[in-house]
């Protein structure tokens, strides 16, 4: 598996401080082949792997894991991210009825998906659904959509030989809105390959549906020309999501990535099978997981993050008892904001500490998190221990150490009194595990 081969690679880096340029750039090729495998295509991969590497460059080593399990890790969470771990739920909260409407090559599972989205929508929700096959050029293809409808008893619109798509969308409409249904599913014809006259088509029904959504069936086992697939259509209609079908033939999950990439929409679900019932809202994790093939190594590197921040967190407490919070501490906090996604993390974090945050904002935000621990670096360690010994000469020779100004050193002593200050007060109401408990 990846990590495998990564832990290979990277074995000789153990107990180094941080991933470094170099370091993370021989993982990533390594990343890029399991990408490549995964079937995901080219430029998506290229892409995916640059950002992945900016974000791994320059992150503290943890201890009980190798730094390739980490880059691992730093590469399933940006999988994941962009894979999108954000809502895949449809948008049918309008006047009745709501329109979707599915659009694909032949063969991709539209109508099959047409019918689980129904049959999904109708069990969960309630809902009064019509279903109308759009279908006029596969032949039997409207009949397919009818025993659908029979079998999951879902209504679909009657057959009415010879009427052309865009006057079909116009009778479902009526039909739709006169009978009171919740929500109308437009199945469309499909295309073999990119064919202007059935473009055309999709279009001018979507001008005359008005469909709040249009939901792009690709086969997941598509692979490399699932990015052709999605860019021809999202070029022609403004789509709203991907359904990825065939997801149970694919161990590999590659598509998923492509797709997102190449439309921007999310994923809103996965076709599993070819019954009515094998329809599942899309996970991220499970396929940043299958593309990585890479077992444990996620909740292992979570674990020993964790293991970190509590023996950070459990130093900090034994400070505490004797009063103490001096500029070593800062800095290992400052560096565990960062970690943990910068200043919005904080916010709730850790109670009382609003106003550090404050102090923070108002110092500059993230960028100053990188300069409060140059100033920091730039103290001796009698002035970390403790900072009152900082006095205007010295304040002078910090900065210059640093690269800042004498104004940017006292708003960085005020941030540490807040925290200070805010630490006592933990302290005060014998908060401490309590805080321990929110660090962890
Ligand atoms: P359309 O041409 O896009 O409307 O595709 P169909 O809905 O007719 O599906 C084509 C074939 O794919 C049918 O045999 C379906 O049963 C099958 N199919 C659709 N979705 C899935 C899926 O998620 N998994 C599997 N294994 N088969 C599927
Ligand atoms: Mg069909």
């Amino acid at each position: 598996s990846l990590s495998d081969r990564l832990g290979g690679v990277f074995d000789r880096l153990r107990g180094r401080g941080a991933l470094t340029e170099a370091d993370v750039r021989t993982a990533m090729r390594e990343v890029r082949v399991a990408l490549l495998e995964a079937d995901v295509a080219l430029p998506v991969a290229r892409d995916f792997v640059e950002r992945a590497t900016e974000r791994a460059i320059g992150q503290d080593v943890l201890r009980s894991v190798t730094p390739g399990q980490q880059v691992v890790k730093i590469v399933h969470d940006t999988l994941v991210e962009t894979l999108g771990a954000d809502e895949s739920a449809l948008t049918l909260d309008v006047t009745p009825p709501a329109i979707v409407m599915m659009v694909g090559l032949q063969g991709s599972g539209k109508t099959t998906t047409t019918a689980k989205i129904a049959k999904r929508l109708k069990g969960r929700e309630g809902k009064k659904i019509l279903m109308a096959s759009l279908d006029v050029n596969r032949p039997a293809a409207q009949e397919q959509l009818a025993t659908l409808g029979v079998q999951t008893e879902v209504a679909t619109l009657p057959i009415v030989p010879g009427q052309q798509p865009v006057d079909i969308a116009r009778r479902a409409l009526q039909a739709a809105k006169l009978q009171g249904f919740d929500v109308l599913m437009l199945d469309t014809a499909g295309r073999l390959h990119v064919d202007q006259a059935l473009m055309d088509e999709m279009k001018a029904v979507a001008e005359v549906a008005r469909p709040q959504e249009i939901l792009l069936v690709v086969d997941s086992l598509t692979g490399q020309d699932a990015v052709n697939v999605a860019r021809n259509f999202s070029d022609q209609v403004p789509l709203t999501g991907v359904v990825l079908t065939r997801m149970d033939g694919d161990a590999r999950g590659g598509a998923a990535l492509s797709m997102r990439a190449v439309t921007g929409k999310p994923i809103k679900f996965a076709g599993t099978g070819e019954k009515l019932d094998a329809l599942e809202a899309f996970h991220p994790e499970r396929v940043a997981g299958r593309i990585l093939g890479m077992g444990d190594v996620v909740s292992l590197v979570e674990r020993a993050a964790e293991t970190i921040q509590q023996e950070d967190a459990e130093r900090m407490a034994a400070k505490l008892a004797k009063g103490q919070f001096d500029m070593n501490d800062l800095r290992s906090q400052l560096a565990q904001m960062r970690r943990m996604g910068g200043l919005g993390a904080l916010a709730g974090m850790m109670p009382g500490m609003k106003g550090a945050q404050n102090a923070l904002q108002q110092a500059g935000g993230d960028k100053m998190l990188i300069r409060m621990d140059a100033m920091i670096g730039s103290m001796t360690p009698k002035e970390r221990a403790k900072p009152e010994l900082l006095n205007a000469k010295r304040k002078i020779r910090v900065a210059k150490g640093s690269g800042t100004t004498v104004q940017e050193v006292n708003k960085l002593l005020k941030m540490h009194q807040e925290m200070s200050t805010a630490m006592k007060k933990i302290k005060k109401m014998g908060g401490v595990k309590g805080m321990l408990s929110m660090l962890g």
